[in-house]
């Protein structure tokens, strides 16, 4: 036990030291007995605080911190410390705000409190998808929605004004850091106010908000009936942070020459928080901007996703299926977004899904054959919009030379005996054959859906068909040259869905 001086206290260090000397005579497995045997496994240390108080631990010298240390020591420097472990945890049991107890532990555990998604009370109306189902339709209305989200936005920065002054009231050492934080969410919130003037002076940006936002709606709904939940549409609402993020990055995701179009925004939220709604709103005002902005070349890909684990592509796939097939739906009444189907793509390589059309038949061929396992590679096992099971002998158009999902559910959008592919692709070896006598806008979609959706490592990722694809879009983009421009490269921008801060 060290008791070294410490302001009007003392630091105390309690170590345990095993002062066995080590036989290096005899036998191996001897040898490996003697260790074991004066081995100490699974130490415990406990003080137990009979007199005198403990106070705080010292804290290091905030100079010595990185950034991100300094930070967090802003963040969290309220919460007391007593004690550090040297190769363990320390942990401590007060009562009455007075340390009792004192151990060692090997990890130390603590109830994190949940992170709420509420956010002020008073924005309903802002955040129910429905509103903005109804915007662009009525002036009048828009100007009271838009004035409601513009409070929504205030609303953040007022709060955010109040965390300045507390900054500005920090000690000296703490002011770079706090002014870092606060310097942060500053920008957030001015990103927040483009994506509101945005939408305030863009009439296609304002349509594409629009749709994105029935889009959103139609899939959420449609994931309920299909679990015969069925609330009426008005209770389908954005997280606040869900809104937020969608205003803070609406600006650079259309216009190439924001400040911020080359950075990349990170959504962070918990597990089960709504992250996945977020860019999924985002991927589906995108879509459908780039086909109102450049007509029948803003088709093509306009989104690569990445996932880095393959446990939840599937899961993952299937919610972004079922958004595109809603964005799907509205085309097809819609001609202003186009003629080229909007469509998914998947691609996991040959070990996940078969990768090509061949293999792909076979596996279509074995389940016929009674191997209902062979269908596993296909990644979906139902349509995904109304979620009928896939079956071996009807849901598949599958040869050498295509493979393709069919619903064959007469109640459902996609289904019935004479109804359309549904817009998902597995296979990526896309080239149509030459002897294709498809249509030039479908073999188009064939070879770019709107999302692809690979799994794999960057080597892979770099060899893989996206390249061939982004090749194919540009080349059909500036063969337009009725239209007004290029659309903006659909793969600047690379959304990663995970548990990271922004
Ligand atoms: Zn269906």
């Amino acid at each position: 036990m060290l008791w070294r001086p410490y302001g009007a206290g003392w630091i105390t260090t309690v170590s345990l030291f095993n002062k066995q000397i080590w036989d290096t005579g005899g036998e191996q497995h001897l040898r490996n007995q003697w260790r074991n045997e004066r081995s100490l496994f699974q130490v415990a240390l406990r003080c137990l605080i009979e007199q005198g108080a403990v106070g705080d631990y010292p804290r290091v010298d905030k100079s010595l911190l990185s950034d991100e240390e300094q930070e967090l020591e802003v963040q969290y420097g309220h919460k007391r410390i007593y004690a550090v472990g040297h190769g363990a945890a320390a942990d401590w049991q007060l009562e009455n705000d007075q340390v009792k107890l004192i151990w060692c532990d090997f990890l130390t555990s603590v109830e994190v409190p949940r992170v709420t998604v509420d956010g002020v009370p008073g924005f309903d109306d802002v955040l129910r998808l429905s509103s903005w189902t109804r915007f662009t339709r009525d002036e009048a209305n828009d100007r009271v929605l838009l004035g409601q989200l513009e409070h929504f936005v205030k609303t953040y920065g007022a709060w955010i004004a109040d965390r300045r002054v507390e900054a500005n009231s920090r000690s000296p050492d703490e002011l770079p850091p706090a002014n870092r934080i606060v310097g942060r969410m500053e920008t957030a919130y001015s990103r927040m106010l483009c994506g509101l003037e945005l939408l305030q002076r863009d009439d296609l940006a304002r349509k594409a908000f629009r749709t994105a936002n029935r889009a959103m709606l139609m899939q959420m709904m449609q994931a309920d009936s299909n679990r015969e939940k069925v609330p009426g549409a008005d209770s389908y609402r954005w997280r606040p942070f869900q809104l937020a993020f969608l205003l803070t990055v609406l600006e650079s995701a259309i216009n190439e020459h924001d400040a911020f179009r080359d950075l990349v925004d990170l959504v962070w939220f918990p597990t089960g928080g709504g992250k996945t709604e977020a860019y999924l709103g985002l991927i589906a005002f995108l879509i459908v901007w780039r086909r109102l902005r450049f007509s029948t070349s803003g088709g093509g890909t306009t989104v690569l996703m990445r996932y880095t684990l393959r446990l939840l592509t599937a899961q993952q796939y299937l919610r972004a299926t079922r958004l595109i097939c809603a964005l799907e739906l509205i085309r097809r009444e819609d001609a202003a977004l186009g003629s080229e189907p909007i469509s998914i793509g998947i691609w996991v390589g040959a070990a996940s899904t078969p990768n090509t059309f061949a293999k792909a038949f076979e596996a279509v061929k074995r389940a016929r054959g009674g191997h209902q396992d062979a269908l596993k590679g296909l990644v979906l096992d139902a349509c995904p919009w109304c979620g009928t099971p896939f079956s071996a002998d009807r849901s598949f158009a599958a040869s050498e030379r295509r493979f393709d999902f069919f619903c064959r559910n007469d109640t459902c959008e996609f289904g019935g005996e004479h109804a359309e592919r549904l817009p998902c692709n597995l296979v990526d070896n896309r080239s149509p054959p030459p002897s294709t006598s498809r249509p030039a806008a479908a073999s188009a979609e064939v070879r770019c859906p709107a999302w692809w959706s690979p799994t794999t490592t960057v080597t892979r990722h770099a060899a893989s068909p996206i390249t061939r694809i982004s090749g194919r879009t540009t080349s059909r983009s500036t063969a337009s040259l009725s239209q007004p421009a290029s659309p903006p490269s659909p793969f600047r921008r690379e959304i990663v869905p995970s548990m990271q801060r922004w």
